[in-house]
C-alpha cells in the first residue's frame, strides 16, 4: 500500500529508534498530507543537522563546532572531569545545574566480546586530557550495567595515579538501570551522593 516515494519515506522513518512500521506509516502520511512548509522546514533542518554535527575534538561530544561549548567555556572548573557514555548524558547532567566541571564522552563501554576495546572508548585521548590538566576529581558517571561496571573499574585502575580522587554516582540508580531513563531528581541525588572509589 505504501509504494514509491511514500514507501521509501516509511522505510527511512522505520530505521529511527522506537519507530515501528505503523508509526512510520502514520508519520509519513502526516508529512505528505499535512502542512507543506512544515515538511520542508523539517527536511532542511534534518539536512543541516546531519551535515553540521560532529565530534568535539576535545571531549567527543556531538556539537556544531570543532570544540563544543562546554570545552570552550573557560569559566568552568578545570579541577573536575566527568566521564559519560554519550552526548545525551552530558545534557542530562547539565540540566541538573549541579556540575560546573568538564566532560569526556566515551561513546562506548568496554565489551571485548562486542569488539569494544580501548580505541572505541577513546582511552588514549582521555589519558592525554587527564595528563594535560590538574584534576582533583574524576567522576565516573556511567550506567551501572555489567559493561559500565567493568569500564569504571578499568578507568579507576588506570587513572587513579593521575588524578586527586575518583568518584562514581551513588547506586540509587538500580543495577542494570540506565542513567538516561532515571528521573532527573534521581540523577541529581545520585550525583550529589557520589562516593569515592
Ligand atoms: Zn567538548
Amino acid at each position: 500500500m505504501f509504494s514509491g516515494l511514500l514507501g521509501t519515506l516509511v522505510e527511512q522513518l522505520r530505521k529511527l529508534p522506537g519507530i515501528g512500521t505503523k508509526t512510520a506509516q502514520r508519520l509519513a502520511m502526516h508529512i505528505v498530507s499535512g502542512d507543506k512548509q512544515y515538511a520542508l522546514d523539517l527536511a532542511s533542518v534534518l539536512k543541516e543537522a546531519a551535515e553540521n554535527y560532529r565530534k568535539c575534538t576535545v571531549c567527543n561530544m556531538l556539537t556544531e563546532y570543532d570544540v563544543c561549548s562546554y570545552c570552550a567555556d573557560t569559566t568552568r572548573d578545570e579541577s573536575q572531569l566527568c566521564i559519560v557514555q554519550s552526548t545525551q548524558d552530558v545534557y542530562l547532567l547539565e540540566n541538573m545545574h549541579e556540575y560546573r566541571g568538564y566532560y569526556f564522552v566515551l561513546e562506548h563501554l568496554l565489551s571485548p566480546l562486542d569488539g569494544m576495546g580501548l580505541e572505541e572508548i577513546h582511552f588514549g585521548a582521555l589519558q592525554q586530557l587527564v595528563a594535560s590538566r590538574t584534576i582533583d576529581e574524576l567522576i565516573l558517571a556511567l550506567n551501572p550495567s555489567t559493561e559500565g561496571e567493568s569500564t569504571m573499574n578499568f578507568l579507576a585502575d588506570q587513572l587513579a595515579a593521575s588524578v586527586g580522587s575518583i568518584t562514581r554516582l551513588s547506586t540509587g540508580i538500580p543495577f542494570g538501570g540506565d542513567i538516561e531513563y532515571t528521573s532527573s531528581m534521581t540523577l541529581v541525588n545520585a550525583f550529589k551522593r557520589r562516593y569515592h572509589v
